[in-house]
């Protein structure tokens, strides 16, 4: 096995901007698993497949098939033998990927390619369910979480970073949705594991928190 480094968190906390950072310090392979789920809920929504339909998601989920590549050390995700990277990170898909995450088809399908990656490389893995269930036994685990209100203004400022329209309130409302979905879901709900550090970046800059994470990685593994 790798070196593992576990980072579980809400939707907006800044968990792939400084799992970015904190795997660059470490010469790791940064892991993001949210861009998993939502190819998944990409391909999904390409065959007009409906959020709640847990039988069409289980039974359509199983084509899509997702795989990742590095390039300058940016994953990139592979759709059926597509780079999707330029369509995942959109509302849309993003909510499609906290409904459809929690069907146990959907997770089973992207369970192994995740401990695939973890056991053949050190890594910085992100997610909901990572210190919980997919890596139980990594090294360090965190848990990264902010106040609502900032993880909606950091998420608002993105869009408008990239010259797109955005919200306030209805990100707001979306983020609260995602939360409850996440948290609630019968099957890998995401919730801080039991040897996971809080971490709370409402009041901190990127700097602080990889700093914090670095700090905690260098106490446990030395
Ligand atoms: O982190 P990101 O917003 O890209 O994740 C999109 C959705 O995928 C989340 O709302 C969550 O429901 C789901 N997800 C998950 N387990 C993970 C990573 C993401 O259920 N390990």
């Amino acid at each position: 096995m790798g070196c593992n480094i576990a980072i579980d968190g809400p939707a907006g906390a800044g968990k792939s901007t400084i799992a970015k950072r904190v795997a660059k310090e470490l010469s790791f392979i940064y892991v993001d698993t949210g861009a998993m789920y939502r190819a998944v809920a990409l391909y999904l929504l390409k065959k007009g497949i409906d959020g709640n339909d847990s039988r069409a998601i289980a039974d359509n989920c199983q084509m899509a098939e997702v795989s990742i590549r590095y390039e300058n050390g940016e994953q990139i995700v592979i759709l059926n033998g597509e780079n999707v990277n330029p369509y995942l990170r959109t509302e849309e898909v993003g909510n499609m990927a906290s409904k459809s995450s929690a069907n146990p088809a959907v997770r089973a399908h992207l369970l192994n390619l995740q401990r695939e990656l973890a056991a053949r490389n050190d890594v910085v893995m992100d997610g909901r369910d990572i210190g919980t269930t997919v890596l139980p036994d990594a090294q360090v685990k965190i848990y990264l979480t902010a106040s609502v209100e900032a993880r909606a203004k950091r998420r608002y400022d993105e869009y408008l970073a990239k010259g797109e329209k955005a919200d306030l309130e209805e990100i707001k409302k979306d983020i609260e949705i995602r939360d409850h979905q996440d948290m609630t879901r019968e099957i890998s709900p995401l919730r801080q594991a039991d040897d996971a550090v809080l971490v709370d970046s409402s009041l901190m800059n990127i700097d602080e928190v990889v700093a914090a994470i670095l700090a905690i990685y260098k106490e446990k593994v030395k």
